[in-house]
């Protein structure tokens, strides 16, 4: 869990987001606004969703379901392949975390309790995720849906480049 310090300890092989935070907070203010919003709307938030959140919470990166279960099966919640992915399914259509469909992976919500499109800026280097809201309904791609009687209920926005970190990165660590 966290080390008790307030500020998380700087970690320079590991992606905290696109820019310098507090990353403790990260997980115990996710893990408590998930708690916030199971408790007011009456789901279920189980040892094994809180699980997987807490997992998605520690790393500003896209996990695959099966890195998932591995770290499930470390953490000695069974490995049933089934746990993992009702857990991730629980938590994506309950707006705790997104499904990037670019990488296959999951990642915990930055704004869980609020209505939201997301945006993700996805590293192409390290895989790091940043999430950004998107306001489909005011851009062009709304115009179009206005025009044509169409109405949008969901967009997928996912921007693919280098993050902050990468661009850094001195030429010689970039290596194929
Ligand atoms: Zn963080
Ligand atoms: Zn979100
Ligand atoms: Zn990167």
């Amino acid at each position: 869990m966290t080390s008790g310090s307030p500020i998380a300890p700087e970690d320079a092989t590991t992606p905290v987001g696109f820019s310098r935070h507090d990353h403790a907070s990260c997980v115990v203010d996710g893990l408590s606004a998930a708690e916030v919003r199971c408790n007011r709307e009456g789901l279920r938030f189980t040892p094994v969703r809180r699980k997987v959140l807490e997992i998605l919470l520690q790393e500003h990166r896209a996990l695959g379901a099966y890195v998932i279960l591995d770290r499930l099966r470390d953490e000695g919640f069974g490995s049933q392949p089934p746990v993992a992915y009702r857990a991730l399914d629980f938590l994506v259509s309950n707006g705790l975390a997104h499904k990037i469909e670019r990488l296959n992976a999951f990642i915990a919500c930055a704004h869980p309790g609020e209505t939201h499109a997301p945006a993700f800026m996805i590293c192409r280097m390290c895989d790091s995720v940043a999430e950004a809201q998107s306001t489909p309904a005011r851009g062009a791609l709304g115009a179009a849906a206005r025009a044509t009687g169409f109405r949008i209920e969901r967009t997928v926005v996912e921007a693919e480049g280098v993050c902050p970190t990468c661009a850094e990165k001195p030429a010689e660590d970039v290596r194929a």
